[in-house]
């Protein structure tokens, strides 16, 4: 499933291309991908509006058009948002035309991604918690939203409201950058501990996001390239092999119904 880093790199992607474009014709070829509104009023909504610019906002893809109005997406497991040529594709779900003759397609084989057109963003967006790049989360603050929270490591960086963005991969790396269990309860980490994740969390974000994405089987870019971060992954994917920081070899186990992968001597339940 596309993480803060690939959301980051198709918005980077498209803000190149996109902005000043707009749409003449929508082709929805799969209702349910349209969350809201209807799809006949999603249609008649977006035909002339014009694309200002791009945005991100956790796992959401955000395009601010004229008029007030947001379309934003979610790409969930295998949705792709591709600018280009050509939009005959058997997995496109809905196609948009574009006033140069190009079209945005959005494509997606499991069909579980979702569209939504709205004039209150909030509508959509306002459970989300903190951004963990925003240079507004300081890591006092984070040492402070974790000493508030229940619950253990993994399950907590999983879910939305806590942090925005982070999916099953970029948890794992960050766990085993900052040597932290993945069960560690977030009330027991002390200050350096906290710290330490906080650092964890901007720089796997930071460099998957240099390495624009990680591509496993499904993600690809606004132009349907494959990311290149899978080399730099450190624990996620690399059950049975050595640690690169002990030797010890990487185990996976499943916490909070996910797979997780993680050093037995470098991320310790105490410690
Ligand atoms: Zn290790």
């Amino acid at each position: 499933m596309p993480e803060l880093p690939e959301v980051q790199t198709i918005v980077d992607d498209l803000q190149k291309e996109l902005p000043g474009r707009r749409f003449l014709g929508v082709e929805v070829r799969w209702s349910r991908s349209i969350a809201a509104p209807g799809p006949h009023q999603f249609e008649r909504l977006l035909i002339g509006r014009s694309v200002e610019s791009l945005g991100r906002r956790g796992k959401y893809i955000l395009l601010r058009l004229s008029g007030g109005h947001t379309l934003i997406v979610h790409l969930r497991m295998t949705g792709a948002l591709l600018l280009g040529p050509c939009a005959e594709d058997s997995f496109a779900r809905v196609i948009f035309t574009l006033d140069d003759g190009s079209y945005l397609t959005f494509r997606d084989i499991r069909k579980f991604g979702r569209l939504w057109l709205v004039s209150d963003e909030s509508a959509v967006l306002g459970t989300l918690g903190q951004e963990p790049l925003s240079a507004d989360l300081s890591a006092a603050d984070f040492a402070r939203m974790l000493r508030e929270r229940r619950g253990a490591l993994k399950p907590l960086l999983l879910d939305q409201r806590f942090l925005a963005g982070i999916g099953n991969i970029y948890v794992d790396e960050s766990l085993f950058e900052a040597g932290l269990h993945p069960m560690r309860l977030a009330t027991s980490l002390n200050a350096d501990e906290a710290e330490r994740l906080y650092h964890a969390v901007r720089a796997v974000l930071q460099r998957a996001i240099q390495n624009r994405g990680t591509s496993f089987r499904d993600y690809v870019d606004g132009f349907g390239r494959a990311g290149g971060n899978v080399p730099a992954l450190r624990a996620y994917g690399r059950a049975g092999q050595p640690c690169l920081r002990c030797g010890t070899r990487i185990e996976r186990t499943v916490v909070a119904q996910r797979g997780t992968f993680y050093c037995p001597r470098c991320q310790r339940p105490g410690a």
